[in-house]
């Protein structure tokens, strides 16, 4: 366990210890208590600054913040993007946000709560992916946007000969909506077959 490593205070190499002690960190303005691990110098007592400890600290300040305030992990945010077949560039084009913006939220950054909505509207609803390509669409390749096309359509379940779907709002009431959403029924099929079925279509 003991690792010597020049103290600062001591100016010399000394044998330390690392210790847990509860900790504040301030993310974003608010102060994060968190279960912090610090290097300490056996001989005087100081701690000595340690650069992998303080990322471990910092990362757990992080993910207790996302905690408190609901915001999505950097793996969901990934597997959000994956979910539309998008590179991090190609997702940061699509929402015009800056270029490394989803790149540095999967890497860790703790993104705003109004950036966080709007991945989890991306997430909730992919017609919303299709507003977007038809805002934004070309900043994209056009193989890109195909793709994601074909992504959110796969999502909302609308497969034909044509390849062709259209968005349509439904409105239901919240508990018959929540029921669905618990026993996760995907609206659209359940949709498609009522209609099928009432037009005697196969
Ligand atoms: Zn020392």
């Amino acid at each position: 366990m003991a690792e010597r490593v020049y103290c600062p205070n001591c100016r010399e190499l000394v044998e330390t210890k690392v210790e847990s002690r509860v900790e504040t960190y301030p993310v974003k303005g608010e102060d994060i208590p968190v279960s912090a691990t610090v290097r300490v110098c056996e001989a005087c007592g100081e701690d000595i600054f340690d650069e992998n400890l303080d990322e471990r600290t910092l990362a757990l300040a992080y993910e207790e913040y996302r905690k408190r305030k609901g915001l999505l992990t950097p793996q969901e945010i990934r597997s959000i993007r994956e979910s539309f077949g998008l590179s991090q560039r190609g997702l940061a084009e699509l929402l015009n946000w800056g270029e490394v913006t989803i790149h540095r939220y999967e890497n860790g950054a703790v993104q705003d709560e109004a950036h966080n909505s709007v991945l989890l509207a991306l997430r909730d609803n992919p017609q919303f992916v299709l507003n977007l390509l038809a805002r934004n669409g070309g900043r994209l390749a056009p193989r890109e946007v195909e793709r994601v096309r074909q992504r959110v359509f796969e999502l909302l379940q609308v497969s034909d000969e044509t390849g062709d779907g259209v968005v349509r709002w439904v409105v239901l009431p919240k508990w018959l909506s929540d029921l669905a959403e618990e026993k996760k029924l995907n609206l659209s099929q359940v949709l498609q077959h009522a209609l099928r079925e009432r037009l005697g279509t196969s």
